[in-house]
């Protein structure tokens, strides 16, 4: 096992030029306004852009040709797809992306009989130096600007809009659990969630029940983000109930403990009303044994109670250079068997995109 040191702060680099998607609504009337153009060009541009998810000006036909011109210069090209894979016959869609900079990450779609999932990146890398995961072992590059993040959400509805995974579908979700740790590039995240929330043309009108944040547990945040007013989803990456596993699974356990973890996501849950997910990466003979499904049911029944979580259980995906491997099906059954006879509602996730390495914990753009 790696022993990586955990990083809260991103290493100084330039994030990328002003883009609409940064701005709330007065301030792209204000950038408009420095370009020399009426506020209302804000207005239409803002309809184009999370209306229409078109951030070609050239495709903006009720614009005048020099409004058009100018406008350009809030719509920098931010998110360049470099290469897109699929798999699971066509319904999982990878695209791994570059920024201004050169800077390298992913995005996956994925569509379902009754919805579209977008995950996404929240930082390019990872700080929190998880030892199962292939993101946390290349460490933190940097934080993504909100437009970074918004910008793959815009073009991952696009995308299922024009068919990318057959029929034309609606993007009705999104969830952080792409690279990065979102509550660690906090200010940038909450602006991305009311650029995604906001109903269109303010933003892309994605309803936040739709919405999963993704953490390993930063306790201050998680308090912060229940406050901010955005009923969406929160996901507590547990993956041990015992603070001396969690401790080498989760590193950032050693600074906020079990106990205070799931506290928090039951003010969570507490202030939103909203279920909260804790999710479990089942790892052979790691964290699968009965005793710890047992103290996972009674921990979270205990401290969150059973109307107000749900655990999600990953089979692990094995990453390169790593020993650990996914539980075998009967001890994964009995698991599940036994969080659940605690009265705590537990599911196995169907793991999409294992070919094409976009699976749970796979985002590792750096290897590329
Ligand atoms: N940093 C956030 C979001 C990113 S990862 C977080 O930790 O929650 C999204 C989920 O995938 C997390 O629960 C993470 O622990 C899990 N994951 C990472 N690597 C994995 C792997 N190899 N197999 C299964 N799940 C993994």
């Amino acid at each position: 096992m790696t022993a990586l040191p955990l990083v809260f702060d991103a290493p100084k680099r330039a994030l990328p030029p002003r883009h609409l998607a940064d701005l709330d609504p007065a301030d792209r009337r204000a950038a408009v306004g420095e370009l020399g153009l009426p506020g209302f060009r804000a207005d239409q541009l803002s309809r184009h852009y999370f209306g229409r998810f078109t951030a070609d000006v050239d495709a903006m036909t009720d614009l005048p040709a020099a409004a058009r011109e100018d406008l350009a210069a809030l719509l920098p090209p931010l998110v360049t797809p470099v290469t897109e894979q699929t798999c699971d016959s066509g319904t999982t869609r990878k695209t791994l992306w570059r920024g201004h900079d050169g800077t390298l990450a992913e995005s996956v779609l994925m569509g379902y009989p009754d919805r579209a999932t977008a995950c996404i990146s929240s930082q390019a890398g990872c700080g929190m130096a998880c030892p199962f995961c292939a993101t946390g072992q290349g460490g933190l590059e940097r934080n993504l600007s909100t437009a970074e993040i918004v910008d793959q959400v815009r073009q991952a509805a696009a995308a299922a809009r024009d068919g990318a995974l057959g029929e034309p579908t609606r993007l009705s979700n999104v969830v952080f659990m792409g690279m990065g740790e979102p509550l660690a590039n906090y200010k940038r995240m909450v602006a991305a969630l009311r650029r995604i929330t906001d109903p269109a043309p303010d933003g892309l009108g994605i309803s936040a029940r739709g919405v999963t944040v993704s953490t390993v547990g930063l306790v201050p945040a998680i308090d912060k983000l229940a406050a901010e007013g955005i009923p969406v989803t929160l996901a507590v990456s547990l993956h041990a109930p015992d603070d001396e596993l969690r401790d080498t699974l989760v590193p950032v356990n050693n600074r906020w403990k079990v106990g205070e973890v799931l506290d928090a996501a039951r003010r969570y849950a507490t202030t939103t009303g909203r279920r909260v997910s804790i999710e479990y990466a089942l790892i052979r003979d790691v964290n699968d044994q009965p005793w710890r499904a047992e103290l996972l049911g009674t921990l979270l029944r205990r401290r969150i109670g059973t109307k107000r979580v749900h655990v999600n259980l990953i089979p692990l995906n094995p990453t390169p250079g790593s020993r650990w491997d996914a539980s075998p099906r009967a001890v994964q059954d009995e698991f599940v068997r036994r969080v659940q006879a605690a009265g705590v509602a537990c599911t196995v996730r169907d793991t999409r995109g294992r070919e094409i390495a976009a699976a749970c914990g796979q985002l590792a753009a750096q290897n590329a």
